[in-house]
């Protein structure tokens, strides 16, 4: 049996092609800090959270601490990060946790976001700040009960204009964080000219309500809600002024989405180095379960996967950068780092054998987190469709 002189860091640590190296010092010396927070305040406790379907909101001010929420344009002094090191801190975060990266997602960039791309520089300076500080905690209600993939045109919450104000009505379904946020964007459509609308809710206004979905077999730990939106009034002023049609969610959900592809990848490089990090150590037949060739294969095949995952989003922060990304290159990385992180954690799980569906060994949380990944922020389908339509200027959707 060869030696492990041919080991190979970078193999081991899920980063085979060196994607780290593409960081400079500093933005290096940003993702060690992350990581230490993460190995010493998230991992621990991620199990635990998980089994109890408990969302780690108790972290929010160290989360603060880290100065990775926010951006430079939302005029909080926050430091600027390229899109490069946004999605490796992203990876990094899921490959600890899919739950934490959600809960953190959520809020930094669905809820943040959207403030930031549709809401005026007024509201920008009102709300972004505090968030940025963890002080307020954001949401972003756009799905429905009866209404997923086609909220595009389908939303059936309404906004009525009343005087100085606007009325709310409606439900929205799976909406992260949306039991303890202080504010929730919430889309609906304009009974008056039937175009898609945002608002700011704020905690505690006359009827909404917010109770957790329970059951959850994926993402356990980050709780996600049922609004009910009865009759809710809302100012004028907490209508996100550049939110005028659908056309400007999809620019939050663009980003968004391109975030989802970092994590899903993230995702997948958790369950590889547990995975690996058994297979070594397990023994069969009086060896390591990693000597066998099929074994190896697994990993090879998962190793595959994540690079070539990550060679995507890589190029996708350049184009991000460059101000050239499309929403349709955005709803590619999405397709293909959900679907090959779903191979990549079945794989994983099936190295563990047994193990693999206990929590204690270390893959069963990616196994179950994988499968809201791979369907929220527009499921496979959706984002292959909107693939399809730049590929052949055809839409399919219906
Ligand atoms: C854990 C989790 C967290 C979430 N967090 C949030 C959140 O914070 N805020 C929020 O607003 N939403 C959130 N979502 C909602 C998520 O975005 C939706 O689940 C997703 O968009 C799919 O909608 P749906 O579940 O209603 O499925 P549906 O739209 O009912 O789709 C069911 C199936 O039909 C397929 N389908 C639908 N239409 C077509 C078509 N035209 N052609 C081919 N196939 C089609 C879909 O691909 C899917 O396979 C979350 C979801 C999950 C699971």
């Amino acid at each position: 049996m060869s030696s492990h002189k041919s080991l190979d860091p970078g193999a081991v640590a899920g980063d085979f092609f060196h994607v780290e190296d593409l960081l400079d010092d500093a933005e290096n010396a940003v993702l060690q800090r992350i990581r230490t927070f993460l190995a010493e305040e998230v991992a621990p406790h991620a199990d635990e959270l998980w089994e109890k379907g408990e969302s780690p909101v108790h972290l929010a001010p160290r989360i603060a601490e880290l100065g990775i929420t926010g951006l430079p344009e939302d005029e909080t002094g926050t430091a600027a990060r390229s899109a490069l090191l946004n999605g490796i801190v992203g990876m990094e975060m899921s490959a600890v946790d899919p739950s934490f990266a959600t809960f953190f997602g959520v809020h930094s960039g669905l809820s943040m976001g959207s403030i930031r791309v549709c809401g005026s520089q007024e509201q920008r300076r009102r709300w972004l700040p505090a968030m940025t500080r963890w002080e307020k905690v954001g949401a972003f209600g756009l799905t429905e009960p009866l209404v997923g993939s086609g909220t595009a045109g389908g939303l059936t919450t309404t906004a009525r204009r009343d005087g100085e104000g606007w009325v709310l009505d409606g439900e929205k379904k799976w909406i992260g964080n949306g039991t303890f946020a202080d504010l929730v964007v919430v889309w609906a459509r304009d009974v008056a000219d039937d175009s898609v609308k945002g608002f700011v809710v704020e905690k505690g206004q006359a009827g909404f309500s917010a109770s957790v979905l329970e059951g959850k077999i994926s993402l356990r730990g980050v709780q996600n809600a049922h609004l009910v939106l009865d009759g809710v009034r809302v100012e004028e002023g907490n209508r996100l002024q550049g939110a005028n049609s659908f056309r400007d969610t999809a620019q939050v959900l663009k980003v968004t989405r391109g975030g989802v592809a970092w994590s899903a990848t993230g995702c997948a490089v958790g369950a590889y180095r547990a995975a690996r990090g058994y297979a070594v150590q397990r023994e069969q037949f009086g060896k390591p379960i990693a000597s066998f060739q099929l074994v190896q294969d697994k990993l090879s095949t998962m190793l595959g996967n994540i690079t070539a995952a990550q060679a995507m989003c890589v190029r996708m922060a350049q184009l991000t950068e460059a101000g050239r990304l499309t929403d349709a290159q955005a709803a590619l990385a999405k397709m293909f780092c959900t679907s090959r992180m779903r191979e990549t954690v079945a794989l994983a799980r099936e190295v563990l054998g047994g193990n693999g569906i206990l929590l204690e060994h270390g893959v069963a949380r990616f196994f179950a987190d994988a499968e809201a990944l791979y369907s929220y922020e527009g499921t496979r389908d959706m984002n292959s469709l909107i693939t399809g339509r730049a590929a052949t200027g055809i839409s399919a959707f219906v």
